[in-house]
């Protein structure tokens, strides 16, 4: 009897074992994905972050996201540690897109698909897709509103303009300032714009990792070296962090009154400290990139690539990584200023008006 209760008990463990196995199986039948994100410090990288789990997990994927904390040998261990847990594909945003060659062989040779997010990662010929927003076209919009908002298509000017770039170890920050320097460049060199500190280059106007303190300090150094007795009438700024520090830096030389308005500030990416910002009539304009749309498409992407279909593209030319085209989609960026915070950004459920402290 007593043997037969114990056949019992082994016949229910290995059955309970068997369901647990099954079920396991079954939570990541779809697959296993890595999230590898650049930095916790804006807010626009949270954003990515939740909306790219979320979605992931609804379809049945499995998710493993780590935060860099834009240290570049983070963001490697960190790869590496997924694919030792042997995920099936890794999206990645890069803090460094230079700096990923070899980890990225090392998922290759693991049979792991790595799919650029928002960044464009270098030197690899190991990435399936790339998924961003149009860069060139988010510079276009920048240095097109500073166009309008001086009306310098109508011959206003001369206006005294300085320029601010994003961080040089990243792609993007080269496809912004060539679409902002598309539309400025003309009217710098008719003298319509002037650049005071002459810093035009992409290496003069850098700013690392984007960090906006540095950015204060730049423009700090630019309004004591270069505009004693001179107004600032235009800042073109790549991102929103940038732009409240470089704001910073004139309300503390006295911007921001009724006699010495800010100037038209830029920016990108529609941070909710931005957007309040705008509605409270400091900085001017920014892009919005609507980060639910980037990680509805990755994640359509990552589905393509473990299933060994086709992902959809609509650029096969523009972003050459060095060792080749990669296929990319790119979605459309949107400016944004005081007039559409209520249609774009409210109405989108991007933000609630509570949220942007709109009544
Ligand atoms: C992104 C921008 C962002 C910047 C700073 C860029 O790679 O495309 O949206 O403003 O990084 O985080």
């Amino acid at each position: 009897k007593k043997g037969l209760s114990f056949l019992l008990l082994f016949v229910l463990v290995i059955s309970l074992s068997g369901c647990n196995l099954a079920e396991t199986e079954g939570s990541d039948s779809k697959g296993y994905v890595g999230i590898s994100m650049p930095t916790k410090s804006s807010a626009r990288w949270v954003a990515d972050g939740q909306n790219m789990v979320k979605l992931f997990e609804e379809k049945g994927f499995k998710t493993d996201m780590q935060y860099a904390e834009d240290v570049v040998e983070n963001q490697i261990a960190q790869i590496e540690n997924m694919i030792t847990k042997g995920v099936d594909v890794i999206v990645i945003a890069s803090v460094d897109g230079n700096t990923l060659t070899d980890v990225i062989k090392k998922a290759h040779d693991e049979g792991i698909q790595v799919i650029a997010y928002d960044r464009l990662i270098r030197n690899t010929e190991y990435l399936s897709y790339y998924a961003t927003f149009d860069n060139f076209q988010v510079g276009v919009l920048q240095a097109s509103y500073i166009e309008q908002k001086l009306g310098l298509k109508e011959g206003k000017g001369p206006f005294n303009i300085e320029l601010f770039g994003g961080s040089p170890d990243d792609n993007n920050a080269y496809f912004f300032f060539d679409g902002a320097m598309s539309v400025l460049q003309p009217y710098i060199d008719s003298g319509k714009l002037v650049v005071r500190s002459k810093q035009t280059t992409m290496s003069q106007i850098a700013t690392l990792r984007w960090d906006g303190a540095e950015a204060q300090k730049r423009m700090d150094n630019l309004i004591s070296a270069h505009y004693s007795g001179e107004e600032i009438d235009a800042v073109l700024s790549p991102y929103d962090g940038i732009s409240l520090g470089i704001i910073s830096s004139l309300r503390g030389v006295g911007y921001g009154s009724e006699t010495k308005p800010l100037p038209i500030i830029t920016g990108q990416d529609a941070e909710l400290s931005s957007i309040k910002s705008i509605v409270n009539g400091e900085q001017t304009q920014t892009i919005f990139k609507d980060t639910r749309k980037l990680a509805e498409r990755t994640v359509g992407m990552a589905e393509s690539v473990l299933s060994g279909t086709e992902a959809e593209v609509n650029d096969t030319e523009s972003y050459d990584n060095g060792k080749g085209i990669v296929p990319s989609y790119l979605l459309e960026p949107v400016s944004i200023d005081a007039t559409n915070v209520e249609e774009e950004i409210i109405g989108s459920g991007y933000y609630t008006r509570e949220e942007v402290g709109l009544k």
